[in-house]
């Protein structure tokens, strides 16, 4: 895979990407994959297996979007391809209850000890989603604090830029969300325990959680201090507030217990979702069951889904954890993380410009400024967009794929070598010195 092809063919990926355009705004099913960001024609998927991906015009890459996150065991692991074959067999959907929601709930909850109940969902959107409705509903308070920088799914509240100056609520941050839904939505920074202490000095008793993605990953990646993250739970805890660690992309991913087992951390909510739909669309979200009793058919808040807990998508959520742990995954993808960050470090040292590498276990990020690792997103540089677009498309003419945007952050997988890595590392070192 190390062969560089500065003539990348994609004519028929362009005569897709037009024909979608006809069809479907943007050509696409979700905004990023368009890339606007990076420019140019997305390469049109054909199919993908291990660590690489094939366009329609017979194109292969090295792949380290791994479907922006749930691939942690690469494309087509033939277990989940055989597990979903077989439940597929079985019936895809009968909209009662099934043996494999009771498996993958006593998986999660055996493996995750903050987890006492949980329930299933079609997307890590409508797990947050539903954990704030159940925060809401069980404290009977309305306001919701999120951080600038963490991105928790579309939902119409949380689709939040920061107002200006503390304590002033959220407005929305996207078209057709109405001021109104964004009023009880406090946006605060990372990185910031001051202004933690204030906004519960003078609001604790009106807030019913604070949603916070642990390590932050969807906006570069912005690992945050200890310190705060201890405070943070230290004042929810005080003030009777719901911490909701959504670890829908850290969770499975940074460790077998996620990031809440990382940073040694008890939320009393946590959603999940990519990684434990083993690609296909599963969410959840789960913690404290006197909390998890408020929801229906127990308690008065609503929720409800035709597909929840899909017996084709658990299926392939518990063939995804049985690899997991039958193959001691964190410790090899923390070794391929290592060898990353080994090789990587003195090539960008000698870099032409200045660029970090950033990296937890097997999500890595590159940090495309000078100085320390941002750990909040208005630390970021406007000039890293521009500075990415170059190094993508280098990536990309050599076969190597990474997301199309400098905010999104790279994934390394079970089906990577270390010779995928050194692939990776090699072609860095070319384009940035
Ligand atoms: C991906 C993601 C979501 C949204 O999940 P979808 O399945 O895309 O709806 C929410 N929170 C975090 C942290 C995510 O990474």
């Amino acid at each position: 895979m190390s062969d560089t092809r500065l003539d990348l063919d994609l004519t028929r990926s362009a005569e897709w990407f037009e024909r979608a355009k006809r069809v479907l705004p943007g050509g696409v099913s979700s905004p990023v994959r368009a890339f606007g960001a990076v420019g140019g024609v997305p390469p049109v998927i054909r199919e993908a297996r291990g660590a690489h991906t094939t366009d329609v015009d017979g194109n292969t890459y090295l792949d380290f979007v791994g479907s922006w996150g749930p691939l942690i065991l690469g494309h087509a692991h033939p277990d989940v391809v055989r597990a979903i074959t077989e439940a597929a067999a079985r019936g895809t959907t009968y909209g009662a209850p099934t043996p494999g929601e009771v498996q993958l709930a006593e998986r999660l909850t055996g493996m995750l000890p903050h987890l006492e109940q949980v329930r299933f969902v079609s997307s890590g959107t409508e797990a947050t989603m539903s954990a704030i409705r159940l925060a809401r509903g069980a404290t009977r308070r309305e306001l919701l604090v999120k951080f600038a920088g963490c991105y928790h799914g579309h939902a119409d509240h949380l689709l939040v830029a920061a107002g200006s100056g503390l304590v002033t609520f959220g407005k929305p941050s996207s078209a057709g969300v109405p001021a109104a839904f964004t009023e009880k939505t406090l946006v605060l920074d990372l990185d910031d325990e001051a202004q933690l202490e204030r906004v519960f000095a003078e609001r604790g008793h009106e807030i019913a959680a604070v949603i916070v993605e642990p390590i932050p990953a969807n906006n570069g990646l912005l690992v945050q201090r200890p310190e705060w993250h201890a405070r943070l739970r230290e004042l929810t805890a005080q003030h009777g507030a719901v911490l909701i660690f959504d670890e829908v992309i850290n969770g499975f991913r940074v460790a077998a217990g996620g990031a809440a087992e990382l940073l040694g951390i008890t939320p009393d909510l946590a959603t999940y979702g990519k990684i434990i739909g083993g690609g296909l669309p599963v969410g959840a979200f789960g913690g404290r069951a006197d909390l998890m009793g408020e929801l229906a058919p127990l308690g008065g808040v609503y929720q409800a889904g035709t597909l929840s807990g899909n017996p084709v998508a658990m299926a392939a959520g518990l063939a995804t954890l049985d690899v997991l742990e039958r193959e001691d995954a964190w410790t090899r993808l923390e070794a391929l993380g290592a060898r990353l960050q080994e090789r990587l470090t003195p090539l960008l040292a000698a870099a032409a410009e200045p660029v970090e590498l950033v990296r937890v276990g097997s999500i890595f990020w590159l940090s495309l400024q000078a100085g320390p690792a941002p750990r909040r997103a208005d630390a970021i540089a406007a000039t890293a967009a521009e500075r990415y677009r170059g190094l993508f498309h280098g990536l990309l003419q050599r076969g190597l794929s990474i997301a199309p945007s400098a905010y999104e952050v790279g994934f390394l997988s079970l089906a990577h070598e270390p010779a995928h890595v050194d692939t990776l590392v090699d072609a860095l070192g070319e384009l940035l010195a």
